[in-house]
């Protein structure tokens, strides 16, 4: 069951040098308890798309479009009865107004008829035919900042009624309701414990005040409980070095501090953001087996912020990964790794060291990640991808389900999709690639099977 759905999420910095789409429509579910990665280089929009998640982008920038829909049932109960004014029930507003109408109110204000609805509505589309179609409906208002343009939701409305489908939606979440999400229910780990911990308090005091933040307990308990989770992240005689001052800490010490912060409200959902990048290898191992291990004790589920594949294989379920704010590739993290699909992600699986694969030097994928100011035209890979053709410089290609062809949706589906003009027959050469896994080498979609792996 879903326990997060990021739905066409767009989030925009407003600069002196022109707009940065740093995400530009970027979907998908998490499942309650389910490890999920966001894998990407530098500059790709996976911590934007976190700190979104957050609520966290500062002026100059914001979220200018999608959805972030968060189902957890009893938080949304809660929701409901603490902010009663804050709920909108779409069945009303379906008998209330037309979505014809309102579709045509937005085109006519000069609205893009492709950012009404997730790329549903093509450019020259008739939106009354979209919409008798059932391919816009009020949903899709209401979810889109589109509802409140139209006046028919209210600016602070945080809780949404579909029939049996509740959910809170965090982009429109604020002051009260946001600080219950944040810490409660949404937790995150950030890159550096050193920068994430304040030097002038205790470990034990920095955990126990997340603890009396959002837990109605007396001080002995959280206390207590403080210590407890000390405990539970590996930190030896907890009870003393609860006083004990980051400084007094070392670094693979220090982030397991920071992952008791973090699960120390029990949250539902724990986004880590590059957890061990300030951490030598063998601590980096310790820390992540730490994470997986009390998450799957607890039921939390993860989102994992990485650009590295292999700290995503040895955590996550499924994966997304990013380029230049776009989702690329969705998959299982087994067929991601033995049958990836866009030549974005070979290129970051060639650049793995594996034991055994007997290269004297690793990969690199040419080129760097484009300005998101003005991110290339057609496939925002092209200028650095090795099977680019003419077509890919002028065709956006979509999210697309590998073995079918179809558009993939990855908010209803589980389907490996790739947005690559190879899986929608846009490509004349075809891709043509090996995937080095372990001492033998497998082969690609688009690939020759060698005579190794024969
Ligand atoms: S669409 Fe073209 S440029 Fe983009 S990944 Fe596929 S082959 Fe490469």
């Amino acid at each position: 069951m879903a326990l997060l759905e990021v739905d066409d999420l767009r989030t925009q910095f407003y600069t002196e040098d022109g707009v940065v789409r740093a995400v530009d429509g970027l979907s998908y579910r998490i499942e309650r308890g389910e490890k999920f990665g966001i894998v990407g280089e530098s500059g790709a929009g996976k911590s934007v798309a976190s700190l979104s998640l957050m609520r966290l982008i500062d002026d100059p920038g914001r979220v200018a479009g999608g959805s972030i829909r968060f189902y957890e049932e009893s938080t949304v109960e809660r929701f409901e009865q603490q902010f009663p004014k804050r709920v909108v029930d779409v069945a009303d507003l379906r008998a209330e107004h037309d979505v014809t109408e309102l579709v045509d109110r937005l085109l006519e204000e000069g609205v893009a008829p492709s950012s009404i609805a997730d790329d549903r509505l093509d450019a020259d589309a008739d939106a009354k035919t979209v919409v008798r179609d059932g391919d816009v409906g009020m949903r899709d208002l209401v979810d889109s900042r589109y509802g409140v343009d139209l006046g028919i939701v209210d600016d602070d409305a945080v809780v949404v009624h579909d029939g049996s489908e509740r959910y809170i939606e965090i982009t429109r979440a604020d002051g009260e309701p946001l600080r219950q999400l944040r810490g409660n229910h949404i937790a995150m780990i950030f890159q550096d414990p050193q920068t994430a911990l304040n030097p002038v308090y205790t470990i034990g005091e920095q955990i126990s005040e997340a603890i009396r933040t959002h837990m109605d307990l007396d001080s002995a308990a959280v206390k207590d409980r403080a210590i407890d989770m000390l405990d539970q992240v590996g930190i030896p005689d907890p009870e003393s070095r609860y006083d004990n001052y980051p400084h007094e800490f070392s670094g693979g010490m220090q982030q397991r501090a920071v992952i008791a912060v973090a699960l120390s409200c029990d949250p539902d959902l724990i986004i880590a953001d590059e957890p061990t990048t300030a951490l030598d290898v063998t601590i980096e191992a310790q820390i992540l087996e730490l994470l997986d291990d009390l998450t799957t004790e607890t039921g939390t589920a993860i989102q994992m912020i990485t650009h590295d594949l292999g700290v995503v294989a040895g955590v996550c379920d499924r994966v997304a990964v990013m380029y230049a704010g776009k989702p690329v590739e969705i998959a299982p993290v087994e067929e991601l790794y033995y049958d990836p699909k866009h030549p974005y992600t070979v290129g970051l699986m060639g650049s793995i060291p594996r034991i055994g694969d007997g290269r004297e030097r690793l990969d690199t994928i040419p080129g760097t990640m484009p300005d998101l100011v003005q991110v290339p035209p057609g496939c925002s890979f092209h200028p650095r991808c090795p099977y680019a053709e003419e077509a890919c410089t002028r065709k956006e290609p979509e999210l697309t389900a590998v073995d079918s062809g179809d558009r993939a949706d990855p908010v209803e589906d589980d389907a490996h999709a790739a947005a690559c003009l190879e899986y929608t027959g846009d490509l004349q050469q075809g891709l043509d690639y090996e995937v080095h896994v372990g001492e033998g080498i497998e082969t690609g979609a688009g690939s020759e099977t060698t005579e190794e792996n024969q």
